[in-house]
């Protein structure tokens, strides 16, 4: 009887869970059709003129050359503009609101209830989703519990606009690795963290995460960066590969997969040997650990912009490795492009102030190497793939969301025109119009 009644109860939760499964804005039978002047399929590389999509409810439903616009649909006129698909950006922090210095930091984990720093998460995912990035992947909360599981549930009840978002709730480091840090040891500071230390704790702290709603795991893999005599950006390694061993694979037989913020030499061959699934920054990569990128599918999330973009503060402020690290950066982006590692793209903003448009991550990629059909491609189709959502979005296909932003002009002649996005629709529902 016991355990019958078990087994209902647990029947019970599932149908409550799936009940408040993700609903997305309801558009049911709304049909909209968007003439596009250009449509750009970035998979293909192909550019189409004169294209008319189809969107059904939050679906596309047709893509055609021409086209007639059925009868009661309401027609969009892009016909001077050009289509792609939503954009992806594969790291934010929708909790954080720029941390140039450690004080910056400090005051909205100390200052600020996570209740207030929810409510700016609120006017951050309004703001990805107006410049165009219809998914996220939020790779951390900072100290913000799992807020961006709230979020997510209310911009899937349809209570706040924004994208569709995949969360990895608290990232995990160990020990003493992690800020705050410098205050007096009688003093209890909450940290940016899961402090996690050891495979039982680690394989445990997954365990929770997953259970308040983790899609993704999120790891610290190194710290306190320096330079060598022979240029090598090296670090502090903070997991044991026995702990980030335990962490994926607590993750991956649970069905998530593991995004680890790695810089430099160790925290990348360390989280490389342990398997994780994408390698975020990644400043320094040494060739060996670019093979076994390549080999294992691993990720790479260069998140370029936000590095210069902090530098000189940090440097103003006694750390002069982030200036130095730039050039490194650029170096190891044409080592990974040229050794074929799948590159997603990402940008860190949360790091940066949400007043900035992600898509100024674009024209770094292009100064680093890749051509702008390569950039659109890591922010649209690889991205959907590092998500495994390419079912789901990153191209403008029958089947696939109705996620769709255009722009005035050629950005695969001028990468920097996604700084400005004219129109964006998110499963149906337009977000924004041309003026
Ligand atoms: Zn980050």
């Amino acid at each position: 009887m016991k355990t019958f009644f078990a087994v209902a109860l647990s029947f019970a939760l599932c149908s409550v869970v799936h009940a408040q499964a993700p609903q997305s804005t309801p558009v049911a039978a709304v049909i909209h059709v968007v003439r596009c002047g250009t449509l750009i399929q970035p998979e293909t590389g192909q550019t189409q003129q004169n294209v008319t999509v189809t969107v059904e409810g939050e679906r596309i439903k047709d893509v055609k050359a021409g086209g007639e616009a059925p009868a009661g649909a309401g027609v969009i006129d892009l016909s001077d503009h050009a289509c792609l698909p939503g954009l992806i950006d594969t790291h934010t922090h929708t909790l954080l609101q720029g941390d140039i210095t450690a004080a910056d930091y400090d005051d909205q984990l100390l200052k600020q209830s996570t209740a207030y720093r929810a409510i700016l998460g609120t006017r951050s995912v309004k703001r990805a989703l107006e410049y165009g990035f219809t998914t996220i992947r939020d790779l951390e909360t900072e100290g913000a519990g799992y807020a961006d599981v709230d979020l997510k549930k209310a911009i899937n009840n349809g209570i706040i606009p924004g994208p569709r978002m995949k969360v990895a709730t608290r990232a995990m480091d160990v020990t003493g690795a992690y800020p705050l840090q410098g205050y007096s040891w009688e003093i209890q500071v909450p940290h940016g963290v899961q402090v996690v230390d050891g495979p039982d704790e680690a394989r445990k702290a997954v365990r929770e995460e997953i259970s308040f709603g983790a899609d993704w795991i999120k790891v610290y893999s190194d710290r306190s960066y320096f330079i060598r005599p022979d240029g090598v950006l090296d670090d502090i390694p903070t997991f044991t590969v026995d702990e980030l061993r335990a962490i994926v694979d607590e993750a991956h037989r649970q069905h998530h997969k593991v995004a680890s913020h790695a810089m430099a030499l160790n925290g990348v061959h360390n989280s490389v040997e342990a398997g994780v699934d994408s390698i975020e920054h990644g400043n320094y990569i040494a060739d060996a650990d670019l093979k076994t990128m390549v080999q294992k599918g691993i990720f790479y999330v260069p998140t370029i912009f936000v590095g210069e973009y902090v530098a000189k503060g940090r440097a103003a402020a006694g750390a002069k490795v982030w200036e130095d690290m730039i050039q490194i950066h650029a170096e190891t982006f044409r080592r990974a492009l040229k050794a074929g590692v799948k590159i997603a793209f990402g940008t860190d903003i949360g790091g940066f102030d949400w007043g900035i448009t992600p898509a100024k991550e674009f024209p770094f990629m292009v100064n680093y190497g890749m051509t702008p059909l390569q950039a659109i491609r890591a922010a649209t189709t690889n991205a959907a793939e590092l998500l495994g959502m390419q079912n789901e979005v990153g191209s403008i296909t029958p089947g696939k969301y109705g996620d769709l932003v255009a722009v005035k002009g050629d950005p695969i002649r001028d990468i920097t025109i996604l700084q400005t996005v004219d129109f964006v629709m998110k499963g149906g529902a337009i977000v924004k119009s041309p003026r």
